[in-house]
């Protein structure tokens, strides 16, 4: 079936069913263009709790399709391919920091959203990167123990000098294999073209950046600015969605190296055979991980 039969029939499909589909914005275009929402993780959390199908399918990584549960524990949520993980969200478990924790007596513990649901249960407060910033300043606790992401966690503590923030080494190994070389090419050939970074880079990235923000803050960004060329620094299928979405703009990639195989695993024939109930996987979360990872997300809510 060609593309838009195949969008035609899971229009048609997900309606019959009464699916709300959700897609992160590092989905591929043909899955945004059926979405009943994209954008980042949390804001398709939100989304969720609005919408009034009682079936959710998330197109993105599995901790985003938690957070939907978390957030949304009456619905029944599918992950529209149940192989795609987030190798960040990963790195660190329950058992590696509840054994790291006496290390760090009285720190509050703060979780990029990026994390399991089963981490999230051991987590004070949960961040994501753009309200991370906001929220740090906001606690009582001068002590900080931020995971996974230590770039993000570096961008929030110089944000934030006045706060004493330690770091693990976690972090996205998409965003942080951009290089200043790569960054250096790029302003030589894009020279009137801003750049606009996500603080998933490393520092010495995101310090030559005219702009840092999430994803939907670089798009924001992007298409209120008078300026006419962005170099864009974080994945690929932002430059892609801002062309469609700015005709009259130029968005030029950072690096060819930012593409994220994990969220690319979707298709378009997942999204189809969830639809048919014959694919995707439902997340099934107990009670009492949904009722203590959510402490830590409304915690984000009531600071954010
Ligand atoms: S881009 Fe990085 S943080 Fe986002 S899903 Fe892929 S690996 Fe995870």
């Amino acid at each position: 079936m060609e593309i838009h039969a195949l969008q035609q029939e899971i229009l048609r499909l997900k309606k019959a069913r009464d699916i709300c589909i959700l897609a992160h914005s590092y989905q591929a275009r043909e899955i945004v263009e059926i979405a009943d929402f994209s954008g980042d993780s949390y804001q398709l959390s939100v989304q969720a709790k609005t919408a009034p199908q009682r079936t959710v399918l998330m197109c993105g990584v599995r901790f985003m399709a938690e957070t939907v549960k978390i957030l949304n524990p009456g619905k029944t949520v599918y992950l529209a391919n149940g192989g795609a993980g987030c190798p960040m969200a990963e790195q660190m478990d329950r058992e590696l920091i509840e054994a790291l924790r006496p290390s760090y007596p009285g720190y509050t513990v703060v979780a990029y959203i990026n994390t399991t649901a089963a981490l999230k249960t051991i987590c004070d407060v949960c961040v994501t990167s753009s309200s991370a910033v906001k929220i740090v300043k906001k606690l009582d606790n001068p002590n900080i123990l931020f995971l996974p992401d230590c770039n993000l966690g570096t961008y929030v503590a110089r944000q934030v000098p006045e706060k004493n923030i330690k770091l693990l080494q976690g972090g996205c190994p998409i965003h942080a294999r951009v290089s200043v070389r790569e960054v250096e090419e790029a302003r030589a050939a894009y020279p009137d073209a801003e750049l606009l970074v996500h603080p998933e880079c490393v520092p010495r990235v995101v310090e030559r950046a005219d702009f840092v923000g999430s994803t939907s803050a670089i798009m924001a960004y992007a298409a209120a600015s008078e300026r006419r060329e962005f170099i864009i620094g974080t994945e690929l299928s932002i430059a892609e969605h801002l062309s469609y979405r700015c005709p009259d703009k130029r968005f030029y990639p950072l690096s060819k190296d930012l593409l994220c195989p994990n969220m690319k695993l979707t298709t378009l024939m997942d999204v189809y055979h969830a639809v048919c109930g014959q694919g995707g996987e439902e997340i099934l979360l107990e009670e009492e991980t949904i009722a203590a990872a959510r402490r830590c997300i409304d915690r984000m809510i009531e600071l954010g």
